[in-house]
């Protein structure tokens, strides 16, 4: 069971989307995902990364439609009840989602797309495009994650004690996935991550 307060809502199949073509990287907060897209990124410059709605506040320097699609929960409704996420999920106090038309666009585009999401949000994604390439990133303890939360400075005390506690519920959830990439040297976990992306683009061109 993951904590109350947070929703899933499952959404229906896209159309026209080869799936082996999109990339989920999930795993609980602070442990590296953002970090590991981003060199990724610049060793597979072809990856595109869907840019995700959010209600949560901007942190200070992020920008709107660069960091994530900032709305106001009004409007994050809307979307939902038209059915323009391919997922969205609760995350501690906040909604996120995946606008539909951040992957489709690109995969009509005829390039791969990376999408960055919580465990939830990633699970929904494994219902409706079982072939997308779910890769769940995990620490190499617990308290690495405390650690890198505090570290990165981005979040209060209470934000983190509340992602905390939302990650070892996303932990228990680790075995769901396709592949599980341990981040404790982020040159050696990109290197993993990135023979899998490598990999299954490969195939996909096969
Ligand atoms: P996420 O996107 O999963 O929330 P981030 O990429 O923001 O995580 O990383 C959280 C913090 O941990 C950042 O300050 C980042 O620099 C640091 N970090 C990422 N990977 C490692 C690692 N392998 N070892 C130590 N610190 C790391
Ligand atoms: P943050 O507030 O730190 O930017 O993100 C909190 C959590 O929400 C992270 O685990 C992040 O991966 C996840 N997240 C970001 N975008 C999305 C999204 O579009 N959908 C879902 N389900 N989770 C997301």
């Amino acid at each position: 069971m993951l904590p109350s307060g947070v929703g899933v809502r499952l959404v229906g199949p896209m159309s026209g989307v080869s799936p082996s073509r999109v990339f989920v990287i999930t795993g609980p907060s602070g442990v590296g995902k953002g970090s590991l897209i981003s060199l990724l990124r610049h060793r597979i410059p072809e990856l595109e990364l869907s840019t995700s709605a959010t209600t949560r506040d901007p942190r200070t320097g992020e920008k709107n439609g660069v960091d994530y699609h900032f709305l106001e929960p009004s409007e994050f409704d809307r979307r939902v009840e038209a059915g323009e996420f391919l997922e969205h999920a609760a995350y501690s106090g906040n909604q996120y989602g995946t606008l539909r038309s951040e992957v489709e666009g690109r995969i009509d585009a005829g390039h791969p797309v990376v999408l960055e999401i919580e465990v939830q949000g990633a699970r929904q994604v494994a219902g409706t495009m079982p072939e997308a390439v779910q890769i769940f990133i995990a620490p190499p303890a617990l308290e690495a994650l405390k650690e890198r939360l505090e570290g990165r400075g981005t979040d209060s005390p209470e934000a983190i004690a509340r992602r905390l506690e939302v990650a070892e519920e996303e932990l228990a959830a680790r075995d769901e996935f396709h592949h599980q990439v341990v981040n404790d040297e982020l040159e050696r976990a990109l290197g993993e991550l990135e023979a899998i992306v490598r990999g299954k683009l490969s195939q996909s061109e096969q």
